[in-house]
């Protein structure tokens, strides 16, 4: 298996009937980039900028993040590279930050909602961005968007800094793409709409399923309700996915449902375009995707969106198997 793996390191990722998609990388940091390519990483799909912001006193200037984005984009030689702005807050806290205790971490002060009101912070960040941009192929991704109010802001904070670079003399890229992660349902619900301003999705599951099952991810207790099959989540990806195709836009996912070998089936048959996971399981992924008919996987996905449980749907994947 290991050897079949080895040869699928610089080929493309192609179904069995000709379907080509893009199986890329989530990463944390710039050291992360070296096995994103060793394991045929053909992008990377999500880049977790929190690191940059933990394990110290203060956030960081726009020169030392400046520094890592332009490591990850000159080491991925050019392959695209989805750079996620903070998404700090819910389990993950900035003690230098001060903010309060809140009941509900998770649905409460976190990522846009906090770069919006903190825009010292956010600007710093795209600023760095904006300038490494054009050492390879940038897109920006804002997290934890829920209405087209917050991403229109995000997006003329952006612009505002591109204009003052731009004033400064100073280069950034022309063609940086701009889309949003898809991580709460008013957004999936909302995707036709979104689908017209931004330049792509990525479908964060990990959150999408804790929000719409109401089920805390950190939470053992209701975990048998945190359901990446439950046929619900199926119907919200099919939605963002055919949203942002009618509007010739493209969908990725980077939650951990995006690596699953029991999802990658039905997510070839609901027409995901990009798949961003741990790099470990890219070659696997490549391997799998290889053996599968998108003909028959739109028949299996057709069938996994009728059916009533999670339980349903993973047994029908199951047979597909046998
Ligand atoms: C997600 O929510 O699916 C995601 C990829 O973001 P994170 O796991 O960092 O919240
Ligand atoms: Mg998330």
């Amino acid at each position: 298996q290991r050897a079949e793996w080895a040869k699928l390191r610089n080929v493309p990722t192609v179904t069995k009937d000709g379907k080509q998609v893009e199986l890329a990388a989530n990463i944390g940091t710039p050291a992360d980039v070296a096995n994103v390519l060793l394991n045929g990483g053909e992008a990377v799909g999500l880049f977790r900028t929190e690191y940059l912001y933990m394990g110290r006193a203060s956030t960081p200037s726009e020169k030392e993040q400046f520094t890592a984005y332009k490591a990850v984009l000159e080491r991925m030689e050019g392959k695209p590279v989805v750079v996620r702005t903070l998404d700090i807050g819910g389990d993950k806290e900035l003690p230098y930050l001060e903010l309060p205790k809140e009941m509900n971490p998770f649905l409460g002060f976190r990522a846009i909602r906090l770069c919006l009101e903190r825009q010292d912070i956010f600007r710093t960040q795209l600023r760095a961005l904006l300038r490494a941009s054009i050492y390879g192929n940038l897109r920006i991704m804002f997290p934890m968007i829920a209405t087209l109010g917050e991403f229109r802001q995000a997006k003329t904070v952006l612009l505002e800094e591109k204009t003052k670079l731009a004033a400064e003399g100073i280069q950034v890229s022309g063609e940086i793409e701009l889309g949003i992660m898809v991580e709460i349902p008013s957004t999936a619900v909302l995707s036709d709409l979104f689908a017209k301003e931004v330049d792509f999705f990525s479908i964060g599951t990990n959150d999408l399923i804790q929000y719409t099952m109401a089920s805390d991810r950190m939470n053992e207790r209701v975990a048998y309700l945190y359901q990446p099959y439950n046929p619900s989540i199926l119907r919200l990806v099919k939605m963002v996915i055919d949203a942002a195709h009618a509007e010739g836009k493209w969908v990725g996912m980077c939650g951990e449902m995006a690596g699953d070998p029991t999802a990658i089936p039905l997510l070839v048959g609901l027409g995901l375009d990009e798949f961003s996971m741990s790099a470990s399981s890219i070659l696997p992924a490549r391997s799998q995707i290889s053996k599968l008919s998108t003909e028959e996987m739109r028949k299996l996905a057709a069938k996994a969106l009728a059916c009533g449980t999670a339980e349903e749907v993973i047994a029908l994947v199951q047979r597909m198997n046998m």
